[in-house]
């Protein structure tokens, strides 16, 4: 979702005329676009921007500007104003739209351009973002989250669920398919819930709906919250060959004890049943999750649940997160916040379990034939890069430019998680 934020900034950027560079002493402009998920994502976004502090002072006419949820959060923009004086913008995740008069703004004023919108506006329909991530393009289709999963900042930063008309999001997608792009990425904090509560389309007639757009093209969405995970969006997944075969649909836990503190609204056994339910009708599809460990309160038989429910499930990848504490959420204030080395012991775990189910299945893919979304040429290993439909990855070597091309590969071998074959004839 950040990756498409930052098209949507690079896209001001470059109506106003500045192209991209990748050298901070050349730029005219730097702009941050911050992450507040975890501590170490702000953290890492304050340690940036600390970097700029020497270049600014050589060069006072560089504009940097900091947007992003991590000013977002209530006090932080002064915060980091008072920390960082030479930061020129201070914007936030509801003003995005305005950046171009800010930077206007500061070009003809010496004192810093500050604004953060306490809530969310309408949806803007007019971003023309600069993409970067050809053959694949994101679409939003939802901003905002009203989950409030008691670990997670994002409702507070992001505002309430808004979905985005449905014909905007077709026409959208219309031209980029006709544009060339190759693969429509639908994006939300959480897709399943696009306009409940609304009259127009729900998203499994959405996803449908992209779907039927002529053209070979692949569609993907993410995330999916299992709670609103239904039967009607496994028909949808099955009902269209352009629907890829593989859900990212984060668990989070697998005791149902830190569930219901997590406020995730769903057990152990109920998350199965949506797998149970999502295979019936796509009975080969990849099954990707986000974890944390290290939740307040998380005892060792909570954590083996977790375990046993990665080993039911044998996700084919997940994103394994420490719980970090983030200032006015609710689990900020739990009692039992775990020890470090206790998190640290048990992600080492359950990364190791994860490694391994991935391998297992990487393994199974050598003497197949795979089609290839080529996403890229890797310059060190020299050779090309892409998906199949279930998310895996594979590289091959081609004499001829690939990217954004179908290609056929027959998988000669497994390297851990990615995969290594030849091309195969048309
Ligand atoms: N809306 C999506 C993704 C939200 S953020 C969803 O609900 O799935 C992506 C992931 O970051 C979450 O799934 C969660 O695993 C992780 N995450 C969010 N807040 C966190 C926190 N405070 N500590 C650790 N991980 C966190
Ligand atoms: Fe955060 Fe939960 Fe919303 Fe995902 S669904 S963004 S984890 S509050």
């Amino acid at each position: 979702m950040n990756v498409h934020e930052s098209e949507k900034i690079a896209g001001v950027l470059e109506e106003l005329g500045y192209t991209s560079c990748d050298d901070f002493s050349k730029a005219d402009i730097v702009v941050f676009n911050t992450c507040c998920i975890r501590e170490n994502a702000e953290n890492h976004a304050y340690g940036n921007i600390g970097m700029l502090k020497k270049l600014k002072a050589k060069n006072r006419d560089m504009i940097i500007a900091v947007g992003g949820c991590l000013p977002q959060q209530i006090g932080k923009a002064d915060s980091l104003h008072k920390k960082f004086p030479y930061v020129d913008i201070i914007f936030g995740t509801h003003n995005l739209n305005k950046l171009k008069d800010y930077i206007v703004k500061k070009q003809h004023q010496k004192k810093a351009v500050i604004e953060i919108m306490p809530s969310e506006g309408e949806i803007c329909e007019d971003e023309k973002p600069y993409r970067t991530s050809y053959p694949n393009a994101w679409i939003n289709i939802t901003y905002g989250c009203n989950n409030f999963c008691s670990y997670c900042i994002v409702p507070y930063v992001r505002g309430r669920e808004r979905s985005r008309n449905s014909e905007n999001i077709l026409n959208e997608a219309r031209s980029l398919i006709k544009e060339g792009y190759k693969e429509i990425t639908l994006l939300g904090q959480n897709v399943n819930s696009y306009n409940i509560g609304n009259e127009d389309m729900s998203f499994s007639q959405l996803l449908k709906a992209v779907a039927s757009i002529e053209g070979k093209f692949r569609l993907r969405f993410m995330t999916s919250h299992p709670k609103d995970f239904s039967e009607e969006i496994a028909q949808a997944i099955a009902s269209n060959s352009k629907i890829c075969h593989s859900v990212h649909l984060p668990v989070q836990s697998g005791s149902d004890r830190i569930l219901k503190a997590m406020n995730r609204k769903y057990t152990s056994s109920d998350y199965l049943k949506k797998i149970e339910i999502l295979k019936k009708y796509v009975p080969n599809c990849a099954v990707t999750t986000d974890l944390i460990v290290g939740f307040p309160g998380e005892t060792e038989e909570d954590f083996e649940e977790t375990k046993a429910l990665v080993k039911e499930v044998g996700f084919s990848s997940a994103f394994t997160f420490v719980y970090s504490k983030r200032e006015g959420t609710v689990a900020a204030n739990m009692p039992n916040q775990i020890p470090e080395e206790v998190s640290k012991r048990r992600i080492m775990e359950l990364v190791e379990l994860v490694n391994g189910l991935t391998r297992t299945q990487s393994q199974q893919y050598v003497g197949k034939k795979i089609e290839i979304l080529c996403e890229d040429f890797d310059e060190k290993k020299k050779t090309y890069l892409g998906r199949d439909e279930y998310g895996r990855m594979a590289y091959f070597e081609s004499d001829k430019n690939e990217k954004g091309n179908f290609v056929n590969v027959n998988i000669e071998s497994a390297n851990g998680i990615s995969l290594v074959g030849v091309k195969a004839g048309d």
